[in-house]
């Protein structure tokens, strides 16, 4: 058999399934993407309802820092970013802050980071290198930053992980899509189309039977897809969960893995106000108040996470 006429099943048309086919399709593969939903994007979603001025992102909103391909393929599907800016404000103990950083004592915190040796979940290394209580405002920052910005459980979250993610990380160099992520997603759709990729909407897979060179795919509407190969490329949530596709036979050692690996849930509400009302507060009295707010963040009231650091 040679490759060019190796078929594949791509499983899910997020980001992963889209350029996926992308790739493949483009290296002569014959390429068939089934999707769930009516739409390509997955979790990068822009939609534009009633009462909105501009496009709003469902999901992704950010390109987080200057990564080559994204931006390679922004700049190829003739898109533009859009360089996201503003001040970060906080609020604590009742008084509003403006910081620099996401994190309160960033400089320190990289220092002792760079020090550990051993992995260690953050939640323990906040617990080793700052307990005491000067250290309020660094822990609670660092949690919700965890929390907020990698949905991931400060208990579970490797420190090695975080720290080079931080490290590697160009907090000032944050853009959005002009137009949305969706555009982008069009866009590889368009490419893919062109390519010759067969897309199916609407279409649950349940059930995957395999062997080493067939694969037969099933539908919960009932349709059924062969090929040589198949891609799985939804949400490990969704391979978490009890509803997850069926492998036939059974693939346990990797669903184990997949179990043990950290997701975090979130929800997302965006709000269009009719006045920028932020304006016209000016917590330091320094007549420029909040009109140049970018973030603004704000501990919640119940953290399970936040009350497992002792303060
Ligand atoms: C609220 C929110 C904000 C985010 N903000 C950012 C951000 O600013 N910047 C950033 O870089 N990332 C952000 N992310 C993360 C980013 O959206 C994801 O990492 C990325 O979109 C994941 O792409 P994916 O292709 O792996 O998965 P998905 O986009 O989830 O694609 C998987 C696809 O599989 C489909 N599917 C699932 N089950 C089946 C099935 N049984 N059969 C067929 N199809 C199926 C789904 O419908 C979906 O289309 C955010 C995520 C969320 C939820």
């Amino acid at each position: 058999m040679t490759i060019g006429k190796t078929r594949v099943v791509v499983i899910g048309a997020g980001a992963a399934g889209i350029i996926c086919a992308r790739e493949l399709s483009v290296r002569g593969f014959l390429v068939t993407v089934l999707e769930s939903k009516n739409y390509v994007g997955g979790r990068a979603h822009s939609i534009h309802p009633e009462g909105f001025s501009y496009p709003i992102e469902t999901g992704a909103e950010f390109i987080h820092g200057d990564l080559p391909i994204t931006q390679s393929l922004v700049k190829e599907a003739g898109l533009s970013t859009i360089k996201v800016e503003g001040q970060s404000w906080h609020r604590h103990n009742g008084k509003l802050s403006t910081s620099q950083y996401f994190i309160e004592e960033w400089d320190l915190l990289m220092e002792k980071l760079q020090t550990l040796e051993q992995d260690i979940s953050i939640g323990e290394f906040l617990e080793k290198e700052f307990s005491d209580s000067r250290f309020d405002a660094l822990r609670r920052s660092v949690i919700s930053f965890v929390e907020g910005y990698d949905a991931a459980s400060v208990s579970r979250a490797s420190a090695f992980a975080l720290r080079e993610e931080w490290l590697n990380e160009d907090f000032d160099a944050q853009y959005r899509i002009e137009g949305g992520y969706s555009k982008l997603m069009n866009y590889l759709k368009t490419e893919c189309d062109k390519n010759g990729v067969s897309f199916s909407f609407s279409e649950e897979v349940e059930e995957i039977q395999w062997d080493a060179n067939k694969v037969r795919v099933r539908t919960i509407a009932g349709n059924f897809y062969e090929s040589e190969k198949v891609i799985v490329t939804i949400p490990i949530g969704v391979l978490q969960s009890k509803k997850t596709i069926l492998f036939e036979p059974e693939i346990k050692d990797r669903l184990e893995a997949i179990q043990k690996l950290g997701y975090g849930s979130v929800v997302k509400f965006l709000i269009e106000f009719k006045d920028k009302f932020w304006q016209t507060i000016d917590p330091l009295n320094d007549g420029i108040g909040l009109k140049k707010m970018g973030f603004f963040f704000f501990r919640r009231i119940h953290s399970h996470l936040v009350d497992s650091i002792p303060s």
